[in-house]
């Protein structure tokens, strides 16, 4: 068996890169090792809308948990900064519907799609790779390509298998869990709340997304280690009676490394794409669009590959310069802004609070915007100008 480009994992990265692969011509095997595409679902789901629609990708209806319009956030004395827009400009997603919706996406355009496969393993001859090892039920086999695509996730192998140093030390990785959860009531169901404070969720945040009916995604991330991420989601549940009169119906886990991107994705005849080539953010844990947004990039040079034969690292690495261009600035930011978040007090959360709530009624004067300037840095400054 002999393909253009194997791809490995498909979650938004690799049906992404997949698809856009195929349109362009190649031919392409993607392989996922679960038994069902977007099955179990480790995410939030909450999605910016133009985002999407940069990727060319319309969610199925069904695909679609909930439409939203802005977001609420709570700092530690209650103080409600609300950030509105006066349209829908987010979803929350059903991961489990929209990944297979991208998969089918990528089959649709001439891709090869086979779940229940696992890959093992690279080939490599005379030092170069030029091909994958693959387990479907019990039979193993190789399956031989100009270009193998990592898209398989935080916990992915293939980067290591090709010698790419994709290693997060445990306390750059934020522990997340969240439940699942019915028969609650929010203040206003079309607007994501985040809680903030160091008794709520150390140097992160809770998160509640609606997802219509009563229901909503409510999880955290910290990388606190004085208590458990359960423990602290628990203790939030409970003092909020809104939240606690619910029943949990899922619960997922996960890590969000928050040590920004790799310094390298590509070597000869390898790609990177998504959260194995850590292009999540590390301060909103959002990954979904940059896996995607990335999937299409790498998609695009990979193309240009195969026309011209060369697969080498310097020829993939038109990949790496325009990714990082395009959002290696954003999760820098996002890290230093993280970074800074983890060292507030609850009274700076506070401070913060109510100075986005005067900014957003336009009512920071010139001396406040300058003690602002003054008390914040500058990387926090610049995240909540790009908030309001
Ligand atoms: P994944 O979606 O992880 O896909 C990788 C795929 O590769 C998997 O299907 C896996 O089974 C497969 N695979 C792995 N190894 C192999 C192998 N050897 N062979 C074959 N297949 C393999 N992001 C957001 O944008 N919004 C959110 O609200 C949000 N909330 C989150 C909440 C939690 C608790 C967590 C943990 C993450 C959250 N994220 C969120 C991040 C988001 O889920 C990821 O960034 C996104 O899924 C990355 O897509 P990906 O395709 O790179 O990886």
């Amino acid at each position: 068996m002999k393909y253009d480009v194997v791809v490995i994992g498909a979650g938004p990265a690799g049906s992404m890169t997949a698809r856009d692969l195929a349109r362009g011509g190649a031919s392409v095997l993607l392989v996922e090792k679960r038994p069902e595409i977007g099955m179990p679902v480790r995410c939030g789901e909450a999605t910016g809308i133009p985002g999407l629609a940069l990727v060319d990708v319309v969610p199925w209806k069904r695909a679609v948990a909930s439409e939203t319009k802005g977001s609420y956030l709570y700092s530690p004395d209650g103080t409600r900064v609300e950030l509105l827009a006066d349209h829908v400009n987010g979803y929350v997603l059903e991961r489990r519907i929209f990944d297979k919706q991208l998969a089918v996406e990528a089959a649709k355009a001439g891709a090869v799609v086979r779940v229940r496969t696992y890959a093992t393993g690279i080939v490599k001859e005379e030092g170069r790779i030029v091909g994958v090892k693959l387990k479907h039920f019990n039979d193993e086999f190789e399956v031989r390509c100009s270009v193998v695509v990592g898209a398989d996730g935080i916990e992915g192998k293939v980067g290591r298998w090709a010698g790419i140093d994709t290693r997060t030390s445990l306390p750059q990785m934020a522990s997340n869990l969240q439940y699942e959860m019915a028969g609650i009531e929010m203040d206003n169901p079309d607007v994501m709340e985040f809680y903030f404070g160091n008794n709520v969720c150390p140097g992160g945040y809770v998160w509640v997304f609606p997802k219509g009916d009563g229901c909503a995604n409510v999880g955290l991330g910290t990388r606190d280690r004085n208590q458990t991420p359960k423990e602290y989601l628990d203790r939030f549940i409970s003092e909020h009676e809104n939240l606690s009169r619910g029943s949990v119906v899922g619960v997922n886990a996960g890590g969000v490394p928050v040590a920004g991107p790799i310094d390298v994705s590509v070597k000869d005849n390898i790609v990177l794409v998504g959260d194995s080539a850590r292009q999540i953010d590390p301060l909103t844990g959002g990954g979904i669009y940059n896996a995607m947004h990335c999937g299409r990039l790498a998609a695009e040079t990979i193309l240009k590959s195969i026309e011209t034969g060369d697969f080498s690292a310097s020829a993939l690495m038109e990949y790496e310069t325009r990714w990082k261009a395009e959002i290696g600035q954003g999760l820098l930011r996002s890290l230093r802004v993280k970074e800074a978040l983890e060292k507030m007090t609850d009274d700076d959360l506070n401070h913060v609070a109510r100075l986005m709530t005067n900014m957003s009624l336009g009512g920071l004067d010139v001396k406040e915007l300058t003690t602002a300037m003054l008390e914040l840095p500058p990387d926090m400054l610049e995240f909540i100008q790009s908030l309001m």
